[in-house]
């Protein structure tokens, strides 16, 4: 078990009649709020090539069935150590971040394509472990309490990969209250990268915020 990962597509429809400039983003347009706004286009990493289209007609990007449909294939792929969003244009005219669209392209968050009629944002949507440390984590320090992880334990794991001590009643119900490690409660940022410490799955960027 690892942190999971999902890469999701945020797709922001431009003007009509030629007009190039990006639109405002459509729920400012009717007036909709962010959370009415199109969903995205999820790539999991188990999805192997998702093959997708812009759909004019519901302002959407959709899956299709197979390449020949399609404007674009994704696939979430390991490159060294890191997750990307695997970018095979199959469509004129594609840029990636504004230039000429390579035969192939490792996007990652805060990447943008252009397809026909839209320009779509990639984010990473980031749900951390929580559970039995792995053994790459044992012996190494909780970044609150600073004990050494050990194997009985429960750890709630950063996006940077530190852990942090989460036992609990259910966990361990063996274990006294005062002497379960639940270093977890106590911060509520990584004391390492200061990413937010959660467990609801968030977004790493929202380009519906930060545009
Ligand atoms: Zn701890
Ligand atoms: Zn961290």
């Amino acid at each position: 078990m690892e942190t999971q990962f999902l890469f999701e597509i945020y797709p922001v429809f431009l003007g009509n009649g030629g007009n190039s400039e990006p639109a405002h983003l459509p729920w400012h347009d009717t007036g909709e709020s962010a959370e009415s706004s199109p969903a995205p286009l999820v790539v999991g990493k188990d999805d192997g090539w998702v093959w997708a289209k812009v759909d004019e007609a519901t302002r959407h990007i959709v899956k299709v069935s197979g390449p020949e449909k399609a404007d674009v294939g994704l696939q979430s792929l390991v490159v060294g150590k890191k997750r990307v969003l695997g970018f095979l244009p199959l469509c004129p005219g594609t840029l990636v971040n504004a230039v000429p669209a390579l035969p192939f392209s490792a996007l990652t968050t805060r990447d943008n394509f252009l397809l026909p009629g839209c320009i779509a944002y990639v984010t990473t949507r980031i749900q951390l472990f929580v559970g039995r440390p792995s053994q790459e984590l044992l012996g190494r320090e909780c970044i609150f309490c600073q004990i050494p992880v050990e194997k009985g334990t429960r750890v709630v794991v950063c996006h940077c990969g530190q852990a942090v001590h989460c036992e609990t009643a259910d966990s361990h119900p063996d274990v006294a209250e005062e002497d379960r490690l639940c270093c977890f409660e106590q911060v509520k940022n990584c004391l390492a990268c200061s990413r937010a410490l959660t467990l609801e799955p968030y977004l790493l960027w929202d380009p519906r915020e930060n545009r």
